[in-house]
């Protein structure tokens, strides 16, 4: 049998890292099984769904590269579908009609809870052998109930949470089409997943409630349900569930703040699922890798200082080339045109850079004449260095432009004037670079131009 597993996000607020992991896994997991992977929009909530929101969902899964096979899918153009299986699940007597008032309902709460027991539906609608029902008001429109099965269990081998076992006595019959026909949501859940031939349901633990009610819907309507694996919440750095409210940034954020997809798959994949003790993997590892034998059953806490540590792991593994095609846009929003020096400028620069915004904030400095560090500056640009800067401009005017050939016009002016390396690094940095503290000076300069270097080098 082909896997099939689905994300199938509510586009409400924005998507963030805790939601968009939901989206990871279940991608994952479809592609290390050569199965499908399907995108399902679920917009039923007319008053919170925005096409914002879903284009926020698509553009973090395509920044990440969590391509669907089928989908986007809108919950909204099902419609009909719905309603289709409503109606046959009404002439399988499946479902009933329910004419109880929302302040009969009340009524029956408040009682309940006042007797402390659980407040749920009375099945004083549901048609039963011999039994008599009340008399349909007139003029009001009814819900359809779902017929729960009474007595025995629902149980299901959670791939992360293990066996679960509800008492069908706790769940009372769902209200699966509202008085104007519509349907509801745990019920479309279920039409879709079984339309959409999903094998693998893999979503938060916060639908845990609900899948004792999906299964025995899928029951009813002669199908196996799927296997279920519900995932631990992602706290954030307070440890609290992460959400908009507690200040969750969306997942365009960190694209936007210059973190590669890969490392943010890597990052995302570690927050909740292990393969023993790898940190730093590449999507093709955690593809080889990935199973849902080994999901954490306990919440994960995003980290962002480790976030950025794994990003700067995958900025040093990344090719020079593929960090230049990175940077590109970043400088061409800023103004400035790159050439082909760029790659050699990210190879010398990825190794202290977490993030490609940072890596770009160098790049600039070799295109356009950098801002000064007023306290480098301060400390490095003193008077007595002035004739060596200036023995050292006059070599480099003549000298071939390579970091070897430059290195000997250095090391020729510390011979001449006898001043130490830092004593005329540092200034030279400060003038070339803004600060006091880059790679490599001879390499630094080798990536300039030379009238860049001769031009920065002026004194006055
Ligand atoms: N739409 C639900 C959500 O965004 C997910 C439903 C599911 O995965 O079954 O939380």
């Amino acid at each position: 049998m082909k896997v099939r597993t689905r994300f199938a996000p509510s586009p409400t607020g924005f998507i963030h890292l805790g939601n968009i992991r939901s989206a990871l896994y279940p991608w994952a997991f479809a592609r290390s099984q050569g199965g499908d992977f399907i995108l399902r929009i679920e917009d039923t909530d007319l008053e919170r769904s925005t096409q914002a929101a879903v284009d926020v969902i698509l553009e973090s899964m395509q920044w990440l590269g969590l391509d669907a096979d089928e989908g986007p899918i809108y919950q909204m153009q099902r419609m009909d579908r719905y309603r289709a299986v409503i109606e046959q699940m009404k002439s399988a007597g499946l479902v009933y009609p329910c004419y109880m008032s929302v302040a009969e309902l009340d009524a029956l709460r408040e009682r309940q809870m006042l007797n402390k027991e659980k407040p749920r539906y009375d099945g004083t609608w549901r048609p039963e052998p011999g039994k008599t029902l009340p008399a349909v008001p007139e003029g009001v429109q009814p819900v359809y109930r779902f017929r729960n099965p009474i007595g025995g269990v629902v149980a299901w081998d959670d791939k992360v949470k293990g066996r679960i076992e509800i008492g069908n006595d706790e769940l009372d019959d769902l209200v699966i089409a509202r008085p104007d026909g519509t349907p509801t949501y745990n019920f479309c859940v279920v039409v879709d997943d079984i339309d959409m031939a999903i094998t693998h349901v893999i979503r938060g633990d916060d639908h845990v409630n609900n899948t004792p009610r999906q299964i025995n819907i899928f029951r009813a309507l002669g199908k196996e349900p799927p296997v279920y694996a519900h995932l631990p919440t992602v706290l954030n750095e307070a440890g609290e569930k992460m959400s908009k409210r507690h200040g969750a940034k969306a997942v365009t954020w960190y694209r936007d703040a210059g973190y590669l997809p890969d490392a943010m798959v890597n990052y995302l994949a570690r927050l909740g699922w292990s393969h023993g003790d790898d940190e730093i993997f590449s999507r093709e590892q955690f593809l080889q890798w990935f199973d849902l034998d080994h999901l954490g059953r306990s919440a994960a806490q995003f980290d962002e200082a480790k976030l950025r540590w794994v990003n700067s792991q995958h900025m040093k593994r990344t090719a020079d080339e593929a960090l230049a095609l990175l940077v590109e846009p970043l400088l061409l929003a800023r103004g400035i045109k790159p050439d082909a020096r760029l790659a050699a400028i990210c190879g010398l620069f990825k190794d202290r850079c977490e993030t490609t915004v940072m890596l770009a904030e160098w790049a600039r400095k070799f295109y356009a004449v950098p801002e000064r560090n007023a306290e480098d500056a301060a400390k490095h640009l003193t008077e007595h260095v002035w004739p060596a800067i200036g023995m050292l401009a006059k070599m480099l005017e003549g000298s071939p432009w390579t970091r070897e050939a430059i290195n000997e016009s250095i090391k020729e002016t510390l011979r001449a004037t006898g001043l130490k390396m830092p004593q005329l690094a540092m200034p030279v940095r400060v003038l070339v670079m803004g600060t006091a503290q880059t790679p490599s000076l001879d390499a630094v300069l080798a990536l300039c131009t030379r009238e860049q270097v001769l031009d920065r080098l002026k004194i006055g």
